[in-house]
């Protein structure tokens, strides 16, 4: 979190959907939709760090997505500083994109192998029309120094670079229009754990430099632990519970959450730690359950679970869970 971190929005999410139509042989006959991101709503404040966790498939990467207006929503709004993202035309999805920027998964596909460090750096500057030759070409030089790679890489290709300094150039090329709002898509999942906290801690260190504000999505409880202020915990496209980062870490209250955490590995081997083991397989999101979503797989699921879908509700201190045993 920077300093400059408020309880003003900077990004609200209203009843989000994504659905995507699933068909099938040869007449292309409707399957049902796929739920991706199913009604979802929450915040994200100036400069603090959003963190976004569920196992894959889930719907995180493409709620992210919509919020960029990658993708389309099926329904509901996302509000960026006041305006609604959703709804505009592309001229203004470009002019926005300006703001809010992407740092994705995986380095070795996300740069395109035929151009430069120095071009890649450059590129949204040169598309956006960002000052004249001489200043983006010092703005290259900055930004490079910014996440520690020499001056010389300008004249290099992405792959005469390690991962850990792809994601690096993936930081800078993000940060040359000087944007508001990361989203950040599995930042670290493709390198090598000994590279991680480097990437991590220049994310840090550019937050609090630029006062930005990022939306982490990550399957990796500690990772997110490690680098949000609040985290968000998502299953089958739903949001299932919303805390500060201590409070839901050391408090969890969602099954769903409390077996997360379970499974996270402890250093101590001494320590004892209770695992929970999820059973059953994650449903479909063509055709989830009723009710609760989580009802297939939670031990504590009563007759209410099956017929009620339960809703976030606030029951302390910011602290939001959607679980029937927390609400009256
Ligand atoms: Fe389990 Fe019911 Fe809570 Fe869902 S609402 S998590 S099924 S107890």
């Amino acid at each position: 979190m920077n300093s400059e971190t408020n309880d003003r929005a900077l990004l609200e999410v209203e009843g989000l959907k994504k659905w995507f139509p699933m068909t099938a042989g040869f007449l292309s006959r409707s399957r049902g939709q796929l739920k991706a991101v199913d009604g979802l709503s929450f915040e994200i404040r100036k400069g603090e760090t959003f963190g976004l966790v569920g196992e894959s498939g889930c719907g995180k990467s493409t709620l992210a997505r919509v919020i960029l207006r990658l993708l389309d929503p099926t329904a509901g709004t996302v509000r960026f500083d006041g305006q609604a993202v959703t709804g505009l035309g592309r001229a203004g999805v470009r002019k926005l994109r300006r703001h809010m920027q992407i740092i994705f998964q995986d380095p070795y596909s996300s740069l395109n192998p035929r151009m430069t460090i120095g071009e890649i750096i450059e590129e949204p500057m040169v598309i956006y029309r960002v000052a004249d030759k001489a200043g983006r070409a010092a703005k290259v030089r900055d930004l490079l120094q910014l996440i520690g790679l020499d001056k010389s890489y300008v004249r290099r290709y992405p792959h005469e670079l390690s991962g850990g300094q792809r994601q690096r150039v993936s930081i800078a090329r993000a940060l040359a229009l000087n944007p508001r709002f990361i989203v950040c898509d599995e930042p670290v999942s493709a390198l090598d754990v000994s590279i991680r906290s480097q990437i991590l801690n220049l994310l840090a260190e550019s937050q609090d430099r630029f006062g930005l504000t990022y939306l982490f999505v990550s399957h990796d409880l500690s990772v997110v632990r490690h680098i949000s202020d609040r985290v968000g915990v998502m299953y089958l496209g739903k949001l299932i519970e919303v805390a500060g980062k201590d409070e839901l870490y050391e408090h969890p209250l969602h099954p769903y959450t409390l077996a997360l955490l379970s499974a996270i590995p402890v250093p101590d081997p001494e320590a004892e730690v209770k695992r929970i083991i999820l059973e059953g397989d994650v449903p479909s999101p063509i055709d989830p359950p009723a009710g609760c979503r989580f009802r297939t797989r939670c031990r504590q699921a009563m007759g209410r679970c099956a017929v009620e879908e339960p809703e976030l509700r606030e029951v302390g201190s910011g602290h939001r869970v959607a679980c029937h045993l927390y609400s009256s």
